[in-house]
């Protein structure tokens, strides 16, 4: 198609993809296209990204009996699910995962907990386990605490986190689908309080929540106008227990050109592949860091587990990245 070639001319030389080429793009429905689009996509990565990849690690710190009733979540206190509750983990058990993810070759440790904001109660461990993981482990923390206010931000920045994850989830128009317990609004506030106090922002969603192809492009234009540095893609697999138990995540080609079309409109942030990428994506995993992907978790997610980190880097070497 030349129109996905003049488009991606266009990006290459700092220009941007409309809302309405983006709909065309996310409408293809062949593999032909999907490749082309994939390869135009490649090429925008590598302009803006080179070929270096982020490889990023989980610890869910603190699990379980959250307030709030995100629909695809296995940690919300609101439905019966087999995860596993706990208190939030000391700072000593936090810096030995991160020592662990550093030995599989992850740059970036990110320390979730499972609640709606962070409590002063919590904040002197999270701090401190920040503050051990980049001094002491040597590699960079991140969080990712739900709400959290200003002076909280503040003294996780002084023990060192730059960055902080809070995803947008999903489309302000399918939001309330997803969740009722807060709003759309409330997670992009918390972006733009990210951006007042410096923080580089990691902000992305889940594929498969019952949105439509066009609420997938209106997340991801809602990721660029933030400018986030990172967008972690996830996809949904669906946990037992949780009202989306029953839905049918997208299919390999699907993601794929998703992939494509958020590297089109997202031509400098991280494309971070996450949860449900093994179950969803299947043989096709090397594929998405063909489409524009150049970000990874790795060591498994917050209540599911991944593959051997040793054939992501396998695969990341195959593909010519540079970790
Ligand atoms: S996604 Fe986060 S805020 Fe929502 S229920 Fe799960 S842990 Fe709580």
């Amino acid at each position: 198609m030349r129109e996905i070639h003049e488009v991606a001319e266009r990006v290459l030389q700092g220009g941007k993809i409309s809302p309405e080429e983006a709909e065309r793009f996310i409408e293809l429905n062949t593999w032909p296209d999907v490749l082309e689009l994939a390869s135009e996509a490649t090429r925008i990565r590598e302009k803006f990204t080179g070929k270096e990849v982020d490889l990023c690690a989980l610890v869910n710190a603190k699990s379980g009996q959250c307030a709030e009733d995100c629909k695809f979540c296995s940690q919300s206190g609101h439905y019966s699910t087999d995860v596993s509750n706990y208190a939030l983990m000391d700072a000593e058990q936090i810096v030995e995962r991160a020592k662990q993810a550093k030995e599989f070759g992850a740059k970036r440790f990110c320390i979730v907990t499972a609640t709606r904001g962070l409590s002063d109660k919590d904040l002197p461990v999270i701090c401190e386990a920040v503050r051990r993981v980049k001094e002491e482990v040597g590699i960079l923390p991140e969080c990712s605490l739900g709400f959290v206010t200003d002076e909280q931000l503040e003294k996780l920045k002084a023990a060192g986190m730059t960055r902080y994850n809070h995803n947008l989830e999903t489309s302000e128009s399918h939001f309330p689908e997803i969740c009722t317990t807060h709003t759309y609004r409330d997670r992009l506030n918390t972006l733009r309080q990210l951006r007042k106090h410096g923080l580089e922002i990691c902000s992305g969603g889940i594929l498969g929540l019952g949105e439509s192809r066009k609420e997938r492009l209106e997340l991801a234009f809602a990721l660029a106008e933030m400018e986030v540095e990172c967008a972690p893609i996830n996809v949904l697999n669906p946990r037992p227990g949780t009202p989306l138990e029953a839905e049918t995540p997208p299919d390999p080609m699907e993601v794929i050109k998703t992939i494509a079309v958020f590297r089109f409109i997202l031509p400098k942030s991280k494309l971070e592949l996450g949860g449900g990428r093994e179950v969803n994506l299947r043989d096709f995993q090397s594929l998405a860091f063909l489409a524009g992907a150049n970000s990874l978790i790795i060591g498994g997610y917050l209540t599911t587990n991944g593959r051997q980190p040793a054939q992501d880097l396998a695969l990341l070497k195959d593909l010519g990245f540079t970790v």
